[in-house]
């Protein structure tokens, strides 16, 4: 980078610091983000004194497992991978669960786009959708969007809830909103069952053009539920609820892209701590493209893209020009055989080419994300620094049953069972190369956002990561197993002075800490308000190329 460019970071974190009140304790936190690390391996290599950087760490401070997040629908969504990444990642970021900071999915709609049919075999056709509790003030208004299948022409449909008639309504072929009161004593606690009782109903083969056998009624777009004060205290889109969809509705359909900065609804915690003053540099962490203004820097996550990233090329970085000072330290081929050629991935004959591109990918990715923090890292001296890195997963996907003993596939070699540890090791000497540039009191917390086990002729995600926290006032030599995703960010930011907004659903970690540092710096929490859009607005650039790997990858179908 030229030293222009240095010079404007670090100018624009010290200017934040005096612009926006000025945080009382300067510190730097840093958070190393392992995408699939476990105990499992890395306890065993540790012991053979294999992970300098992960030993120092967890004999200098506390450790232990980590449960991912225990959300049913969350963890059954794929049944090959579970325990998905971007819905984890955004809970670490944000402290609060998926269904208030919105990424509960690969794949998220474009706002405005998701639709879903009604029809069923039922005659008269009927659908059914459970609304959750209403929390609000009565009396409720509800608010949709409905039409018609154009073949049906005008129809009328009645809806109820909880079994009482609500109105019954004319629906035209074009997109009507409708806004129909709710009688008080038809809500109920916990569920509130709405049905739509339709009148017509036909199937788009009728006409011979289309091959869609489907029975279709009418087709909806979103519905809300409005309090007395107009608040919206449900807010119902079609692909984002689609577990509540009962019996006769379809397969909800959006225009979809991969999870975005702007589908966040609450603030990450770099964005909370921004905000109060302190300077904060994000490096690749998940759901952070398109680029939004930081107190600081941000490399989203579209920067390394698994080590490709054609199709993107706006705000890439936060300030939007360092991702041209960024560009020139992306991996060449050769950089690549230089420092990754001693990878056992490549010791099969013929080659296993899908493991190893995928494998190579994910490392040129990485090395970037470690290129990168290597640069910035010197223009933060208090605040928090993040970084994320992802070959863990990928290998322990690809090569973690090898590991454990499964035979190889033929024509490799037996060296390709350490592929998973030289991969551990490569991340313990960009940790430790990394941790060697902070400022000597800094803290730095490690967590994984699931772990991996072996299963058949693969590595599959399991649901205890790991938690490690080490720096002034944290136990030493310490075992702590009660740590959540939902701590993290909480614990930055007491660890930073900063009040713990109440709305996070997370806890500060109070067991890591010595009672006499907890007794003088106990954990404080404010009314604060979290909500609110990072991004400038979800985007379709460069969108089928994330999805088409995202695809290759077995993530989506
Ligand atoms: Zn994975």
């Amino acid at each position: 980078m030229s030293s222009a460019a240095k010079v404007s970071i670090v100018s624009l974190a010290a200017a934040a610091t005096f612009s926006c009140g000025a945080p009382r304790e300067k510190t730097l936190v840093a958070l190393f983000a392992l995408d699939g690390a476990t105990f499992d391996v890395i306890d065993e290599l540790r012991s053979e004194g294999k992970l300098p950087a992960f030993d120092r760490l967890i004999r200098s401070g506390t450790s232990g497992t980590m449960v991912s997040m225990p959300e049913r629908r969350l963890m059954n969504a794929n049944p090959r991978r579970g325990h998905w990444s971007p819905i984890l990642w955004a809970t670490v970021a944000t402290g609060v669960v998926p269904q208030k900071h919105g990424i509960l999915d690969f794949l998220l709609p474009v706002p405005g786009t998701s639709q879903v049919w009604m029809g069923s075999e039922d005659e008269p056709p009927r659908a059914e959708l459970s609304l959750p509790e209403l929390r609000g003030e009565a009396p409720f208004r509800l608010r949709l969007r409905l039409r018609s299948h154009t073949p049906n022409g005008m129809q009328a449909i009645s809806l109820s809830l909880n079994g009482a008639l609500l109105e019954s309504v004319d629906v035209p072929v074009e997109w009507a909103e409708l806004t129909i009161p709710i009688p008080p004593e038809s809500v109920r606690p916990a569920t509130n069952r709405l049905i739509f009782e339709l009148s017509k109903q036909s199937r788009p083969s009728d006409g011979g053009v289309s091959k869609d056998d489907r029975l279709l009624a009418a087709e909806m777009s979103w519905l809300e539920v409005l309090d007395r004060e107009d608040r919206a205290v449900v807010s119902f889109d079609p692909v984002y609820r689609r577990f509540d969809l009962g019996r006769g509705f379809y397969q909800p359909e959006a225009d979809v892209v991969e999870a975005q900065s702007s589908h966040m609804r609450t603030l990450p915690v770099w964005k909370l701590l921004g905000d109060a003053g302190h300077p904060v540099g994000v490096v690749g962490f998940w759901n952070t493209w398109p680029a939004y203004p930081v107190n600081g820097f941000l490399v989203t996550s579209r920067m390394g893209l698994r080590g490709r990233r054609q199709g993107t090329k706006s705000a890439l970085t936060w300030p939007l020009e360092l991702a041209s000072e960024l560009e020139p330290l992306y991996p060449s081929v050769s950089d690549m055989k230089e420092t990754f050629g001693d990878i056992h991935a490549f010791d099969c004959v013929p080659p296993l080419t899908e493991r190893e591109s995928a494998l190579a990918d994910v490392l040129r990715q990485d090395e970037l994300y470690f290129r990168a923090s290597k640069k910035l890292l010197p223009a933060l001296e208090s605040g928090l620094f993040t970084v994320y890195f992802e070959s863990i997963d990928v290998a322990s996907h690809l090569y973690l049953h090898w590991r454990e003993g499964s035979p190889v596939a033929e024509g490799c070699r037996e060296t390709v069972r350490d592929l998973v540890d030289q991969i551990y090791v490569r991340v313990d000497r960009w940790m430790g190369e990394l941790i060697d540039m902070l400022p000597a009191d800094s803290t730095v917390f490690v967590v994984s956002d699931h772990g991996m086990s072996p299963a058949g002729s693969q590595g599959l995600h399991s649901p205890h990561g790991i938690f490690i926290g080490a720096g002034e006032g944290i136990r030493k030599e310490a075992e702590y197993r009660g740590a959540s995703l939902l701590d993290i960010a909480p614990t930055i930011l007491d660890r930073l002075s900063e009040p713990v907004p109440l709305a996070l659903d997370g806890k500060v970690l109070a067991p890591i800490f010595e009672p006499e540092w907890l007794r003088d710096n106990p954990p404080r929490y404010a009314e604060k308000n979290i909500e609110g859009d990072v991004g400038g607005g979800v985007s379709r650039e460069g969108a089928d190329d994330v999805l088409e790997r995202l695809r290759a990858l077995g993530y989506i179908q």
